[in-house]
C-alpha cells in the first residue's frame, strides 16, 4: 500500500473530534509563521515541513501540537493544532483531540516533556545549514540517523539529551525546548543566526 510520505505511523485514536481551544495557541500560530518566515520550516525529505508544539500545565503531559501535513506556508487555521492527551509508545498509539491528525512526530514531542519536566515548548524545524556548520559550533547532535516519526528516532534523542534545550538530528534537523515558547523559538532562532547571520537579518525586516 502507498502511504502519504509524511503519514504518521502511529495509530490515532481520538477521545473527541474537536478543535481544541486555548489561549495560547495564538502565540503557537505565531511561532509557525515565524519559523517559516526564517527558513525553519521547509519541506523535508519526508514530507514534512515541521511540528511546533507546547504544554498546557506544568509538569503534565498534555500538548497541543501542528497537525500531520500542516502546510506552514499558509496563515495557520484553528483547525491546524491537534490536542495530544497521551500517548503509549509500546503500542504506537496516540491520543488526541481535534479534526486532524496530530503531528507524525508526537511520540518524540510525548517523549521530551515525559523526560524533562522543564520543558513546556518543543518545537522541531529543518535547516541545512545548522545540520552542516552545528557541529563544528559544538552543537549536540545525535550519534545517528533515524527514519522520521519512529521510536528509534525518540531513542536516539533521548541517548544524548540530557540538559541540553538544542539538539541537532543527524541528516535531518533540530529541535529546540524551552521553558516558554519564547524560550524555544527565541533559542533557535540564536543558532540560526550563529550560522546564517544573513537570514536572521532579512527575516527581521
Ligand atoms: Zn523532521
Amino acid at each position: 500500500m502507498n502511504r502519504p510520505f509524511h503519514a504518521t505511523k502511529f495509530r490515532t485514536h481520538f477521545n473527541a473530534r474537536t478543535i481544541p481551544r486555548h489561549p495560547k495557541i495564538d502565540e503557537l500560530k505565531k511561532w509557525c509563521v515565524d519559523f517559516h518566515r526564517f527558513g525553519l520550516t521547509p519541506l523535508h525529505k519526508h514530507g514534512a515541513c515541521g511540528n511546533l508544539s507546547f504544554r498546557l500545565s506544568v509538569g503534565e503531559i498534555p500538548f497541543v501540537i501542528t497537525a500531520s501535513g500542516a502546510s506552514f506556508h499558509e496563515t495557520p487555521r484553528d483547525d491546524f493544532f491537534v490536542k495530544v492527551n497521551h500517548c503509549d509508545i509500546e503500542n504506537m498509539v496516540v491520543y488526541a483531540e481535534g479534526t486532524r491528525e496530530p503531528s507524525s512526530e508526537s511520540l518524540l514531542h510525548f517523549a521530551v516533556y515525559r523526560e524533562r519536566k522543564d520543558v513546556n515548548a518543543v518545537f522541531h524545524g529543518h535547516c541545512k545549514p545548522l545540520l552542516l556548520q552545528g557541529p563544528q559550533l559544538g552543537l549536540k547532535e545525535t550519534t545517528r540517523e533515524e527514519p522520521y516519526g519512529t521510536v528509534e528516532l525518540v531513542d536516539s534523542i533521548l541517548e544524548v539529551l540530557n540538559q541540553e534545550n538544542f539538539l541537532l538530528l543527524k541528516n535531518h534537523g533540530f529541535i529546540s525546548l524551552g521553558r516558554t515558547m519564547e524560550d524555544a523559538g527565541e533559542l533557535a532562532l540564536l543558532m540560526l543566526h550563529k550560522v546564517s547571520p544573513t537570514i536572521t537579518e532579512m527575516g527581521k525586516s
